[in-house]
């Protein structure tokens, strides 16, 4: 016999991830694949941090700092914020999943884009949530229509900032003007996963001052180059902070991660040379998918989303077959539309040679 979880799991679909370069690599018979589906970093971990992991690894065999004080120490000075505002996970999807976790009710809404991150649909179902998503308009988060929906049913509201999968940006000014419109009993998060690109990066966290119902989420996953080490953090009212807290996995990141994370945030050069890379790429590439006749949208994350008069299904598996994994946005509602991170020099450029050969 199978023992049925609630009708709400049952309804959950699962999380689609990039295909690994070892699958591809298996499946299709290629050499030297090329990744470019999940927005990672393409020089690899920050340098800073693999050296300190290493020398943290003799300490393996004991538990980690629960609390995290080295690290939330470094991001409190680095981001003129509380400590006691911080909140470090397993990766900013555990902080997505630990706010519904500790404000949702069975029942009650929460806004996100349509389409979006995948993790807030799932972590709202999780808990017996009803996701209320928005639909994009010209493919950037409809800010108005998201608060319009915001209503006394609502208990949380997502939004990316740039947005995954199309790269828009939303300004400060915007972002405030936003909030100023939301009741005070509804969590805003910001999913800043990719603000590290943006063309002017900023820290919507200082708005904490004045409202006492957003969370500024960041991972060390992108521009930092640890998405395998899966570690991220929450920045929000200590009052949230304290919940959160208490109900997280004691041990949710790793030592190394915490050491790890703490070291990139030194790596100043790391970081500068990968926010170089990709807005100089950037411009390759946009250029490159428009003589092709791609529409090519703005970005300010390491991707580019871009649509052409053919099945995204059909191109992405022809570049399989070249060794390039893209992603198509079919699953997302866009079936002529695909999202390629941006990489090196010669995986941009491998890139391109194959689109010219299938398309
Ligand atoms: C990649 C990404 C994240 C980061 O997830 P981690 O769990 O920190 O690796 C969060 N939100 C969005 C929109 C992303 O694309």
């Amino acid at each position: 016999m199978e023992i049925n979880p609630p009708e709400y799991i049952n309804k959950i679909k699962a999380y689609k991830a990039g295909k690994p370069i070892e699958e591809l690599e298996r499946q299709y018979g290629v050499k030297n694949a090329v990744k470019l589906a999940s927005n990672e970093n393409p020089f690899g971990p920050s340098p800073y941090a693999l050296k300190e992991i290493e020398k943290s690894l003799l300490k393996l065999h004991r538990y980690p700092d629960s609390g995290g004080y080295e690290l939330r120490k470094k991001l409190s000075d680095k981001l003129d914020i509380s400590m006691d505002s911080i909140v470090t996970g397993n990766g900013s999807d555990d902080i997505i999943a630990l706010l519904c976790k500790a404000f949702l009710r069975e029942g009650r809404k929460v806004i996100m884009p349509d389409p979006g991150f995948l993790m807030y649909e799932i972590s709202t179902l999780s808990e017996g949530g009803i996701p209320v998503k928005i639909p994009l308009k010209d493919f950037c988060i409809d800010l108005d229509k998201i608060a319009e929906s915001a209503d006394e049913n609502t208990s949380l509201i997502f939004i990316t900032n740039p947005n995954n999968p199309t790269g828009s940006f939303i300004t400060k000014d915007r972002l405030e003007n936003f909030i100023e419109k939301i009741p005070e009993n509804i969590i805003v998060a910001v999913d800043e996963a990719y603000m590290e690109f943006a063309d002017e990066p900023y820290n919507s966290h200082l708005l904490m001052e004045r409202y006492s119902n957003i969370v500024s989420m960041r991972t060390f996953s992108k521009a930092y180059g640890l998405a395998g080490l899966r570690i991220g953090y929450g920045l929000m009212p200590s009052y949230m902070a304290k919940v959160l807290n208490k109900i997280r996995q004691p041990f949710n990141t790793s030592s190394s991660a915490q050491v790890g994370a703490a070291a990139a945030l030194d790596d100043s050069d790391f970081l500068s040379k990968t926010r170089k890379l990709i807005l100089s790429e950037k411009k390759f590439l946009k250029y490159g998918l428009n003589e092709l006749g791609f529409t090519v949208y703005d970005t300010q994350a390491n991707f580019i989303f871009a649509g052409i008069d053919q099945p995204a299904d059909e191109i992405y598996e022809k570049l399989l077959y070249k060794g390039v994994i893209a992603r198509s946005m079919s699953a997302y509602g866009y079936p002529l539309h695909l999202r390629f991170t941006i990489g090196l020099e010669e995986e941009n450029r491998l890139l391109i040679k194959s689109l010219k050969e299938v398309l």
